[in-house]
């Protein structure tokens, strides 16, 4: 007898109510193109209903998961739509979902080498292809994180560790002035929490000013670390973007390593979405640099497509990463001598989460993951030549998928355009501001996204142009 047959039921009923979610999973997959892209804000009755769920009287699972696939059908933005021309979350790739599938009903332990020794040679096996894939060094090691801001962490604590040996044991204390650390204003502002919540303190950002391109000044960069070095303080570390949140802009990653080379900074490389690049032939060039970096954070669950909580950390010391994790406990297994995640990585218990992206490989090859992002490139540049041709003002020159576009009437223009491809177009698409300046911004991440997609998107903008004859 189980502890509670609800929360273990036999063998008999789980695979019955597991046959109706793969049921309405199938159904709910077909409807990708019928529904709204857009969630339905939550009425005062559904939240009623869910106050109602005081967790006093048990219910049927069944109704249970009927009631949260409704939630999800209407309760967020769909990624998994055509019409998600969005930020950088993707629609998942099958294999991904796969995994998840296959790892929920395992519930393997991976922070040990011990616990699931090939399920951890898979993850390491997986990591070792994607740095040699980006050029790294040989012994570049690393780890899966919940997403890019924990490996861009990751990249900070190792850039302390490394820079001031004693910050480990006296912390912040340890150095001979104020660390500092230097970013493009345009990289993802998470580096300011960052700095907060390691105990830098927001002012130790440096938000280097952009080249009128969106990339980081290199000049401007040099000119902020003198100046710190004059004030007493420690230049830590450089952390290069490549694939800016806003714009797509990749700043000058060999400019970036060597001035940390010069000044005996960390230099790291988010390449948090555009990373997928190194796996297109003819696009990779693009990130020509980032096999310099210290680190490089590249994100699974941007533009490789993996559900949520699928970040990489690739360090290329990976002494420093055990300098900065190790810890020595009574309970953990002697698992000297490999891997062991706890102790070059923060997290403890870790989910499996390298099975997606070994699936993904294995299964598309990185031929499979060319074709997934020169398709995306292909459809934002089919996007901004009609849209160029009929007025609009292209602000950015990505070598990734993402497009910023000023209408023809200019910046005041965008919320109306905004709004109307989200309430009446169907189409998710979001605003950015480059240099102030609000304009449209077009990213394609769902491998479903088609030209026709596209061309019914121009269509629609164009649509809505006052001047349109
Ligand atoms: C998305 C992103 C991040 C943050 O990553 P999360 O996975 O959301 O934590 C950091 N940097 C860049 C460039 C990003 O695109």
């Amino acid at each position: 007898m189980a502890s509670n047959p609800d929360l273990f039921p036999d063998m008999e009923r789980m695979a019955a109510v597991e046959d109706l979610v793969t049921a309405r999973l199938a159904d709910a997959r077909s409807q990708y193109r019928q529904r709204p892209a857009l969630p339905e804000p939550p009425t005062q009755s559904w939240f009623d209903n869910l106050a109602d769920f005081d967790f006093e009287h048990p219910q049927d699972l069944q109704p249970l998961l009927d009631w949260s696939i409704d939630a999800l059908e209407t309760g967020m933005v769909h990624t998994t739509h055509p019409h998600h021309i969005g930020l950088f979350n993707p629609a998942p790739t099958f294999p991904a979902e796969c995994a998840d599938r296959l790892v929920n009903a395992y519930n393997p332990q991976v922070c040990f080498w011990s616990a699931a020794p090939k399920l951890v040679a898979i993850e390491e096996h997986v990591l070792r292809q994607v740095a040699q894939r980006a050029g790294l060094p040989r012994q570049t090691a690393g780890h899966f994180t919940s997403g890019g801001s924990e490996a861009n962490a990751t990249a900070l604590w190792c850039a302390l560790t490394a820079v001031e040996p004693r910050f480990g044991q006296d912390g912040v204390a340890a150095f001979a002035g104020p660390p500092v650390i230097y970013t493009s204003c345009e990289s993802h502002l998470a580096w300011v929490k960052l700095a907060h919540t390691t105990g830098l303190g927001r002012n130790a950002v440096r938000l280097v000013a952009t080249d009128g391109h969106g990339r980081m000044d290199t000049l401007a960069l040099e000119r902020e670390i003198q100046t710190d070095l004059s004030l007493g303080h420690v230049p830590v570390l450089i952390a290069a973007t490549a694939g800016t949140t806003n714009a797509g802009m990749i700043d000058p990653l060999s400019a970036c390593a060597d001035l940390a080379e010069a000044y005996g900074m960390w230099c790291h490389v988010d390449a948090a979405w555009a990373g997928a690049l190194i796996a297109s032939p003819t696009r990779r060039a693009a990130l020509a640099g980032m096999e310099r970096a210290h680190s490089v954070t590249i994100d699974g669950h941007k533009w490789f497509a993996m559900t949520m909580g699928a970040g990489m950390i690739l360090v290329t010391r990976p002494e420093i990463l055990e300098q900065t994790f190790d810890i020595d406990t009574m309970y953990m297994p002697d698992d000297e001598g490999s891997t062991n995640y706890y102790r070059t990585s923060t997290q403890w218990s870790r989910r499996f989460v390298g099975l997606r992206m070994f699936l993904s490989l294995a299964n598309a090859g990185w031929s499979g993951y060319a074709a997934h992002v020169d398709h995306a490139i292909a459809l934002i540049d089919r996007l901004v030549d009609t849209l160029t041709k009929a007025g609009w003002h292209l602000a950015n020159e990505s070598p990734a998928a993402v497009a910023c576009l000023v209408p023809p009437e200019g910046p005041e223009s965008v919320d109306r355009y905004l709004t109307a491809a989200l309430e009446q177009g169907g189409f998710w698409i979001s605003k950015a501001k480059l240099d102030g300046v609000p304009m449209l911004r077009f990213c394609v991440t769902n491998g479903r996204t088609q030209a026709t997609d596209i061309d019914t998107l121009a269509q629609f903008l164009k649509s809505q142009m006052y001047e349109t004859a």
